[in-house]
């Protein structure tokens, strides 16, 4: 088959690697021509997210339609949801596109957010801070990601510091004791997921996952994400993040496609996130992916990009490097796994290499 991909940063990359080696075919859809997938694509359409015209290009190509990249407009995803075959639908896409929308969905789907409170304007902004009580973070609705638009108020004198976003949220500040998520995958027989990932963020980037310790909560956590996809009506690939504290889990966002913190998988497991992505486009049945070792997946961003190669002789050590041509700050250059590893030993042997970036 042929497998359209809108998008083609690392994520759409990773899909084209799995579904070249299940021999199918992909064209990606990236405004760069030199986007991460166009090194593993078949072919790449250059072109915005929101031109019709190179939508259609894209959807006219190809047996089935995926998205990797989460702010296409409405218009084009109606366009595409009415013409082509987009078997995740639009509607988990047009959710998580809006932080409020996406936590109220949540709330109404079994699923406990953070307390938050919608911000217009300056004076919700003090009246949020009255309802929620410091600290609290600001964080814009819209196209958010890697910590970008966010604003940790500790006190009333941090407010000079607010760039106020058209519309914006504010969240109760939660001091977790760490965070987690699940991939799941749905099709119309059953769900399945990948081990919950304990994730470490820095400067609000995911940096590392940490996969092998089973936590009592998890069980917890897998059946409430199962029961919210199935309300939801959700299909194909999601991603749910979560702050755990103490014996209370609280939903921070999720994601229709794949995820960062499920990398780990192309080596940690039987299958991966992008296996079964591909295994859901093209209606193979779904096997249950199995974790295969420890396994500990580290985000390389621009700084830290020299030092991706470093280990690449060593066993157990995997690397995957998205070629991306810029070196712009904190961007995602790359991921080392390693597989076979405990946190603990990842401290020992690895951690001092990356330290004070
Ligand atoms: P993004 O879309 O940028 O990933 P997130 O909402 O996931 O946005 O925030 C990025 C990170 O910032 C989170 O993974 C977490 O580490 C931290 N963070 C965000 N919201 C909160 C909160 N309400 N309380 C504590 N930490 C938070
Ligand atoms: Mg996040």
């Amino acid at each position: 088959m042929t497998i359209g991909i809108i998008g083609g940063g690392q994520l759409g990359m990773m899909i084209a690697e799995a579904a070249k080696r299940k021999k199918h075919k992909t064209i990606c859809l990236d405004p760069n021509p030199f986007c991460s997938a166009s090194y593993v694509c078949d072919e790449v359409i250059v072109g915005s997210f929101n031109d019709l015209t190179k939508l259609k290009e894209l959807g006219s190509k190809v047996d089935v339609l995926t998205y990797e990249f989460e702010n296409i407009d409405a218009l084009g995803l109606d366009y595409i949801m009415a013409n082509y075959n987009l078997p995740e639908g639009i509607n988990p896409l047009y959710i998580s596109q809006n932080r409020i929308r996406e936590k109220d969905n949540a709330l109404k789907h079994g699923l406990k957010p953070v307390p938050y409170y919608k911000v217009l304007n300056k004076e919700d902004l003090i009246l949020g801070i009255k309802k929620l009580g410091l600290p609290v973070v600001y964080k814009t609705t819209t196209l958010g990601y890697d910590g970008h638009g966010q604003y940790l108020i500790n006190s009333l004198a941090d407010l000079d510091k607010v760039v106020l976003a058209n519309e914006g949220i504010l969240e109760k500040y939660l001091d977790f004791d760490y965070e987690c998520s699940i991939i799941m995958i749905r099709d119309n027989n059953k769900i399945v997921s990948l081990p919950i990932s304990i994730n470490k963020h820095k400067n609000g980037i995911l940096d590392l996952s940490i996969v092998g310790k089973e936590e009592p909560i998890f069980t917890k956590i897998k059946e409430a994400s199962y029961n919210f996809m199935i309300t939801s009506n959700f299909y194909g690939i999601l991603c749910i993040e979560y702050f755990v504290k103490g014996n209370d889990f609280y939903f921070n966002e999720m994601a229709p496609r794949p995820h960062n913190s499920g990398h780990y998988s192309i080596e940690g497991c039987s299958l991966s996130q992008y296996d079964l992505l591909v295994d859901f486009l093209t209606k193979e049945s779904l096997e249950e992916p199995l974790l295969q070792s420890p396994t500990i997946m580290k985000n390389i961003l621009s700084e830290d990009y020299d030092k991706l190669h470093l280990f690449k002789e060593l066993k157990d050590v995997h690397i995957h490097d998205y070629y991306k041509k810029d070196l712009k700050p904190r961007r995602k250059m790359g991921h080392i796994t390693f597989t076979n590893l405990t946190y603990e030993d990842y401290l020992i042997k690895y951690a001092k290499v990356f330290e004070g970036e």
